[in-house]
């Protein structure tokens, strides 16, 4: 026995969509018009967290962690491995900071742009931050 309207019932509401759960955005590197993107899918709990790599914008693999801080460090181990491989990351265009203002565009990206710089949310979490790339310059 059911109460549920037949599928020809003009008034029965669409099923609800099945949305895979987002994936947390982790970050993107660039080479020529490649990319690859990493998310992480965090099931929270025993269920562990699952490491994912999209190559220009298609699922490429996944691989699955016991913790969170485990898939984070191997994210980060594979944009080190790409940076030195000549990939640079979308947020910042590999400046490794960002404008303050405008988080989405590297530090200076425009002389009339007087926002102080900050660390790259993407690839510039580390405690203390890489200088910016142009600090490198200055010294050489
Ligand atoms: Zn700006
Ligand atoms: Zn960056």
């Amino acid at each position: 026995m059911s109460d549920e309207l037949p599928f020809y019932a003009p008034n029965k509401p669409p099923p609800p969509p099945r949305q895979p759960k987002p994936g947390e955005y982790l970050w993107t590197l660039t080479r020529g018009d490649q990319s690859r993107r990493a998310e992480l899918r965090d099931a929270g709990g025993a269920a562990g967290a699952e490491l994912q790599v999209f190559v220009n914008g298609e699922f490429a693999s996944g691989r699955r962690y016991a913790a969170r801080g485990l898939a984070l460090a191997d994210a980060d181990g594979l944009r080190a491995v790409l940076e030195l491989d000549g990939w640079i990351c979308a947020r910042c265009g590999g400046e490794y900071w960002v404008c303050e203002t405008h988080r989405h565009r590297p530090a200076h990206h425009d002389d009339q742009c007087a926002g102080a710089g900050e660390p790259c949310p993407d690839c510039n979490r580390d405690d203390p931050p890489r200088p910016p790339r142009d600090f490198v310059s200055l010294v050489r």
